[in-house]
């Protein structure tokens, strides 16, 4: 392309590519909607609700966690939790469970991230002493069930990795399982456990899987084990 120039030349510039292209990629930056206090709530939100029943009340709590979509349809799309709510008919627990769904929705909403607080909420024991799930599994707290419900919304939503069990792990597992079981040990303990009856506790995952088997001590749920 030729320009003519009719003006005098006062002065010039030497194209430099690389910082040409520099504020382009940071006003795309800045275009892409990122989780805060300013990001508006939409009148519609995507969400899940969780039902929890424990043997601490009659009445089930349900957990309903809300996520927003941000950047919807680009390669940056994002879908993030925004905001919890906790409802049971039982409301012994009101006022603490209130500032509980208060103080975690803020911190959804406040972006970055948010998933230290399934650490800190399952690391909460009762101490009148927790109880016991189906399956046999401890729960320390009302409060760490609430953590757990948490941490299964974030690994269905992508922002948190189930914890895997390598297959070797799970095929040595399956084995010792079954040797433990043809030793004619009476299956399925008091509480519809799917582990051995007398299996001990696991410290590691909280579940009563823990078998001797040929000198070590193997937990079926998790994996866990230990010898000598
Ligand atoms: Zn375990």
């Amino acid at each position: 392309m030729t320009v003519k120039i009719s003006k005098r030349i006062v002065g010039y510039k030497v194209l430099d590519t690389a910082q040409d292209k520099a504020p382009a990629t940071e006003e795309l930056e800045r275009a892409i909607e990122k989780m805060s206090e300013n990001v508006s709530r939409p009148d519609t939100l995507p969400g899940a609700t969780y039902k929890i029943k424990t043997p601490l009340s009659e009445h089930a709590l349900y957990i309903t966690i809300n996520d927003i979509v941000l950047n919807p349809g680009t390669a940056h799309e994002q879908r993030r939790p925004y905001e919890i709510f906790i409802n049971s008919k039982n409301m012994d627990h009101f006022q603490w469970v209130l500032a509980l769904t208060r103080v975690v929705s803020a911190v959804f909403r406040k972006g970055g991230d948010c998933t230290f607080l399934v650490e800190e909420l399952k690391a909460v024991f009762d101490p009148k002493g927790g109880y016991f799930k189906k399956g046999g599994r401890f729960m320390p707290s009302l409060v760490a069930e609430i953590g757990e419900c948490i941490e299964k919304h974030l690994i269905d939503i992508g922002m948190l990795q189930p914890p895997e069990i390598a297959e070797h792990q799970q095929k040595i597992m399956d084995e010792k399982r079954a040797q433990f079981e043809a030793r004619g040990t009476a299956p399925g303990a008091p509480e519809h456990s799917p582990y051995p009856a007398g299996a001990q506790l696991c410290n590691k995952c909280m579940t009563k899987a823990v078998i001797m088997m040929d000198g070590c001590m193997t937990c079926l749920s998790c994996g866990d084990s230990k010898c000598g």
